[in-house]
């Protein structure tokens, strides 16, 4: 009692709290651009009308008709599949459920998306990496040496911010190395960009396999806040224990079952092919920019672009109101920005604004001379 008026709030919260960094993202920090681009959102909203008025009664836990289409969709049963809040739910759930804080690790290979750390260090979970190689294949020999004591891997593919889809033999590898030791699960947050990538086809084989998606990208519903955990019914039934009583509102579970329905899913599929026109006109047009060095192949509603001076084009560009991502501090990934499609208009004023730049071949001169207005650690 004594020296409880010592006590302040930050040495009361857990260690791992107090260590923190939260995911950071151009929002949070407070820009205040007039084109997004920095965060793989649709920039045109669907429109939805609510058709569930009972807003007395709790949702259901497990919305019966949200996740009978959302099997139909990915051509599973219904109990292989959990409908959250959004697919960062999935990640979480999956560590509350398997590991031991202070004693389980998870692994990931950055570059990726940032979530998987942010998740398992506010559990208090070891979050382990093994860096892609260079072409950003998975360093398997590294993944084997780094498996004792995970309980869980993550990877993504397509993979976020690089574009690129993972080949599914060094999955499978993975796969085999993990085999009655942990689960993996695949981050297929993309996967509508390149649907025949998908290993949902491969859960009969693996027990331990996890499929990850949302509604946030190619369904144009990220401010929906909702996502899928695919796999066998009895990793299914473990994440019900863990998961909260009503993870989705009534209006959630409404627009969902839309979105999902046969003319939801022709929207969307109709949506995803003009997405690949413009990523196809946008990759040519900023290869013929000064300022650009490299122009990434990509599966996804995104490019991954190095640029000569990425800073000052990260800064020229936020003071004109149009958002990036700075990837800079990823590992291998100086210099780059990712940056999502917006409208053939948005991306013109992009355009516009990356033309004036020059093309200064002194990249390692100008990065050692950082003056990025955000700390965006992905
Ligand atoms: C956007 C994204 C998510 C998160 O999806 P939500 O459903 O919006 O939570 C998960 N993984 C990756 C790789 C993403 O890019």
């Amino acid at each position: 009692m004594s020296n409880q008026k010592n006590m302040s709030i930050q040495s009361l919260a857990r260690k791992n709290v107090r260590e923190l960094t939260p995911y950071q993202s151009a929002r949070r920090l407070g820009g205040n651009g007039d084109v997004w681009l920095n965060a793989n959102e649709y920039p045109i909203a669907p429109q939805f009308e609510l058709t569930a008025q009972t807003f007395n009664r709790y949702p259901e836990c497990q919305p019966v008709l949200v996740i009978e289409r959302y099997a139909a969709y990915a051509g599973l049963e219904k109990d292989q599949v959990l409908v959250s809040r959004g697919a960062d739910e999935g990640i979480e759930l999956l560590i509350r459920a398997f590991c031991e804080p202070g004693k389980d690790a998870i692994l990931y290979c950055p570059p990726t998306y940032g979530m998987y750390s942010v998740s398992a260090e506010t559990i208090g979970v070891e979050a382990r990496t093994v860096q892609a190689k260079e072409d950003w294949s998975l360093d398997l020999p590294a993944i084997k040496a780094a498996l004792d004591g995970v309980k869980l891997v993550y990877v993504c593919s397509p993979n976020n911010p690089t574009g690129n889809l993972i080949n599914p033999e060094d999955l499978r590898t993975v796969l085999e190395m993990t085999r009655g030791r942990a689960i993996v699960a695949i981050d297929e947050a993309y996967i509508e960009f390149c649907p025949q990538a998908s290993v949902t086809g491969w859960l009969k084989e693996y027990p331990h396999l996890v499929v990850l998606r949302t509604m946030s990208k190619a369904f144009a519903l990220a401010g929906l806040r909702c996502g899928f955990t695919l796999a066998n019914s009895e990793l299914i039934a473990l994440l019900m224990q863990v998961i909260a009583p009503y993870p989705l509102s009534t209006p959630v579970a409404d627009i969902a079952a839309q979105a999902l329905s046969d003319q939801g899913l022709a929207v969307m599929r109709a949506r995803v092919a003009e997405m690949g026109e413009t990523r196809s006109w946008l990759t040519q047009q900023l290869k013929r920019c000064d300022c650009v060095e490299q122009v990434f192949a990509s599966e996804t509603n995104y490019l991954l672009v190095r640029f000569t001076a990425s800073s000052q084009v990260f800064k020229t560009l936020w003071d004109q109101g149009i958002i990036l991502r700075d990837q800079n501090k990823q590992p291998g990934l100086s210099g780059c920005l990712r940056i999502s499609l917006g409208t053939r208009q948005e991306c013109q004023r992009m355009l516009d604004a990356l033309q004036p730049l020059p093309g200064i071949n002194e990249r390692t001169a100008i990065m050692n001379n950082e003056t990025a207005p955000s700390k965006e650690p992905m």
